[in-house]
């Protein structure tokens, strides 16, 4: 029974809620409810069978016994009165551990790795082993930013001004083998029936996973959830959703069938390829949702989408009742949405069997998935898989880009054709750079080679480009794919028969001690080294060339990925979590559970954003948070902003944040007229001021494209900026934030968009060192430089206390995004999370 007292408080926050969280709650409650009553279902059979078998219980099972019917017991009184909030996880202690991180570990790596350097005489004696490794960082970042075309050395062609000289070839070993499971003979066959494929119906009947769609429906059938193991390119990800959808799972219609991918390239590439071969329009039958962007429908009958946006779709909807068949794919990926979507469907299957869950991974770690989700059976779909030559270089590479450069005219000059080459960067800047100068070499040499194609694939590749790498390579010549690792299982491109591996990929690192959070390029694993080897034998036997010894690959490099729940700030996850009623998130059902460090820093925080209260249960305004697919931060951001009367400004500046890195552009002969341009945006309080800038004369001329291109800015960009800025005022104006009404004539006051920013960004605050030459933050003794791409580099004095948006560990750490703070608004913000010491 409810005390009055709390009945009428309940009924106030109804009242004050809007409609959607009321809904909401709902369909929380009976998620929750669901799940109380599968467990209570599970504990009745244990129960059973010890009942049935009493006297003969050892002591610990009948201590087990005991245990279990005290739960039992929990349950069922909690399910008869559910109309009462069950108690929430209250905030533990926080534990002062020694524990090394990843991060930590990941520094003393390096550390290491130039200490043995350094005993090669290279180093200074005395000198702190960091900074030397910064030194070398540094010096290796100039090199990447400055290769010289002039430099690529090609064989016996004297009348080419380029030095020809084959002693300056990047040498690699005679090689191992990654052996395949095809004869290297039956290669012409293939490649035959490749040339003859016309019709896309007979591309997909070519599909290794073709041969296998009885076996797949029947396995389907029989079972609740499969596991899907094949080599990438067997036409998981395009065909098994159709299959799903042929065999009737998706109920004429009524229902969806779901498909994951951790990257939004993925999905949207993926879906464009699926509605060809269904042969629909794209955001009809076959559709995508990825952040910002939807184009699905009520027809939607195949939906793509990241697994971040399924997550989200569970705060609407906690049992998916939408769909017929989820197929998580990618999962041997393991990001941390697709770790939360597997432990969450874990208990939905239980209560609906109805659904099916398929969860499709590339050949790695398939047993782990089977296990945690109750042995549930393994269809393997062999690939096609011919033998792969790798080649270690002997010597290390400095600079692994000139040396890819070196390899591909290798490769180009002295391998038949066709054959296309695949490249593996860390990001859109290396892609850039290398895009750069290849096609500047390529235009050099002429007509003095055999025509090579450039084309890329990264994240923010806007989507006319993406198809680029899908096109069939014309006769007589190369294509070159720049790919970071979306190309590793993701995306398949036809046609490569080389590979370029550098052995590197850029990961976000996470401290949970410091709360610090950066991007990194570290060193991949060996799993991730041999998938892309893999991914040269597709057409034929093929070639991979490593950019590191043998020695690194088998020492250096560790034997798995990092599951990235293990490494990343779990913030947003755990937000998600609370409000779909999962409270106790130390023993919620992981695969590989996150450090408690981890969870309790991210409950501190949430703590702290005024999204918990003191018992660690959600507030309104952390439910209002959780309506923004942002992290929460930025969410704090947006609600904080009404009350200072400038939402417009904050949304603005919150979507321009997100699209910075390709905002400005600088034609090569253009450089310095693109500069002087750039400085005009500068703003004295920063780049966050500056962004605003751009967005308001680009309003003020009507979102004009001729504007741009007068000031070197890429229209594409805050096109998107634009459509992500709409969606996020369509959200605020959803959970009420004001958007002022008659303030075309007021400016509003730099101080009122300060507060809004400090107000959820209090975390990332860092005061200028005592010698002036760097940024600490607070809490922590700890280096930052304002990055030399931020509107206050260099500015002279420098302010005394800067807030960023970002980490990047490249040479340096560098803050990207910057913006000035004055230290009162730190206090009025930040108070209860610094103690009077930080300040
Ligand atoms: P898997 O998921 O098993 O890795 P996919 O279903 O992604 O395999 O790929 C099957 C085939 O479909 C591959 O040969 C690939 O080249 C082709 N394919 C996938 N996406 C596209 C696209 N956007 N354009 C052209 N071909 C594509
Ligand atoms: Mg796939």
């Amino acid at each position: 029974q409810e005390r009055p007292k709390e009945a009428e408080n309940k009924e106030k926050i109804r009242q004050n809620v809007p409609s959607m969280d009321n809904l909401r709650d709902k369909s929380r409650k009976s998620y929750l409810k669901q799940r109380q009553l599968t467990k209570l279902e599970e504990l009745k059979q244990t129960l059973n069978e010890y009942e049935n078998n009493l006297s003969n219980l050892s002591d610990k099972e009948l201590q087990d016994y005991h245990k279990k019917t005290e739960i039992f017991k929990t349950i069922q009184g909690a399910l008869q009165q559910y109309e009462v909030d069950i108690p929430l996880y209250s905030l533990p202690e926080v534990s002062n551990t020694n524990k090394k991180t990843k991060y930590d570990l990941l520094h003393q790596n390096h550390y290491k790795q130039e200490q043995k350097e350094s005993t090669n005489g290279k180093s200074k004696p005395g000198q702190y082993a960091g900074e030397q490794w910064e030194q070398e960082q540094f010096n290796r970042a100039k090199q990447i930013s400055s290769v010289n075309t002039d430099k690529i050395n090609l064989p016996g062609q004297e009348k080419n001004e380029f030095v020809f000289d084959e002693s300056q070839y990047v040498t690699f070993d005679s090689g191992d083998q990654l052996t395949g499971d095809k004869d290297p003979e039956t290669t012409t066959s293939s490649k035959v029936s490749a040339a003859e494929r016309t019709s896309i119906d007979d591309v997909r009947k070519s599909l290794p996973v073709f041969k296998f769609r009885e076996q797949f429906l029947e396995a389907v059938k029989e079972n609740p959830v499969l596991i899907v193991v094949g080599e990438t390119g067997s036409g998981k990800t395009t065909q098994l959703p159709q299959y799903l959808h042929e065999a009737g799972y998706s109920e004429g219609g009524k229902k969806m069938i779901g498909c994951t991918q951790p990257r939004r390239v993925a999905a949207t590439s993926v879906a464009t390829r699926v509605a060809q071969e269904m042969d629909s329009k794209l955001g009809q039958e076959v559709g995508y949702t990825i952040r910002f962007e939807d184009k699905s429908s009520d027809k939607t009958i195949i939906k793509y989408l990241t697994d971040g946006m399924l997550l989200r779709e569970f705060l609407n909807d906690p049992e998916l009742s939408h769909y017929g068949a989820l197929m998580i794919d990618e999962a041997h990926e393991r990001t941390l949405s697709t770790e939360v979507l597997l432990s969450l469907l874990k208990d939905i299957v239980r209560a609906r069997p109805d659904l099916k869950l398929i969860i499709a991974s590339a050949t790695i770690n398939a047993t782990k998935f089977s296990e945690f989700f109750d042995k549930a059976p393994i269809l393997n779909i062999p690939g096609r898989r011919f033998p792969v030559n790798i080649h270690y270089t002997k010597n290390p590479e400095a600079n692994y880009i000139q040396a890819a450069i070196t390899t591909i005219f290798q490769i180009h000059l002295t391998q038949p054709l066709p054959g296309d080459i695949l490249v593996f960067l860390t990001g859109q800047e290396e892609i850039e750079t290398m895009e750069g100068s290849l096609n500047e070499a390529v235009a050099k040499l002429g007509s003095s080679i055999q025509p090579l194609h450039i084309c890329s694939i990264y994240a923010n590749l806007p989507q006319e480009l993406q198809s680029k790498i899908f096109e069939p390579t014309p006769p007589n010549s190369r294509k070159v794919v720049l790919a970071t690792n979306i190309a590793e299982t993701s995306i398949t491109i036809d046609g490569i028969a080389y590979v370029i591996d550098p052995g590197y990929v850029k990961q976000n690192v996470y401290n949970p001690l410091t709360g610090m959070e950066s991007l990194v390029v570290v060193p991949c694993s060996r799993a991730s080294a041999d998938q892309r080897a893999g991914r040269a034998g597709r057409i034929g036997p093929g070639k991979c060339f490593r950019l590191y010894t043998k020695w690194s690959f088998y020492n250096e490099l560790e034997l798995n990925p990092v599951p990235e729940i293990l490494r990343v700030n779990l913030i947003s996850v755990i937000l998600l979590l609370l409000s779909l009623g999962i409270n106790d998130l130390i023993n919620f059902d992981f695969m590989d559970p996150p450090s408690n460090d981890t969870i309790i820093k991210a409950l501190e925080l949430l703590y702290a954003l005024g999204a918990l209260n003191s018992k660690g249960q959600l507030t309104k305004l952390g439910r209002k948070m959780n309506e923004f697919p942002l992290d929460p931060m930025f969410s704090k951001c947006i609600l904080t902003s009404s009350k200072y009367g400038c939402s417009e400004e904050i949304l603005t500046i919150i979507a321009m944040l997100g699209e910075s890195g390709t905002l400005f552009y600088r034609p090569k002969d253009k450089r310095e007229q693109a500069d002087k341009k750039r400085e005009t945006f500068n703003h004295e309080l920063g780049d966050h001021f500056s962004l605003l800038k751009v967005w308001q004369d680009w309003e003020a001329t009507d979102y004009s494209n001729l504007w741009c291109e007068d000031n070197f800015i890429q229209y594409k960009t805050l096109k998107r900026a634009k459509n992500v800025r709409e969606q996020l005022a369509r959200l605020s104006k959803r959970v009420g934030v004001e958007s002022e009404i008659d303030k075309t004539s007021k400016e509003v006051p730099p101080l009122m968009i300060q507060k809004s920013i400090v107000s959820g960004f209090f975390p990332n605050i860092v005061r200028l060192s005592r010698m002036g030459d760097s940024y600490r933050k607070l809490k922590q003794n700890y280096a930052c430089f304002i990055h030399p791409s931020s509107s206050l580099y260099p500015v002279k004095p420098p302010p005394r206390m800067i807030l960023y948006h970002e980490l990047v560990l490249t040479s340096k750490e560098f803050m990207r995004n910057v913006m000035v703070v004055d230290e009162k608004l730190v206090k009025e913000f930040g108070s209860h999370y610094y103690s009077i010491k930080d300040l």
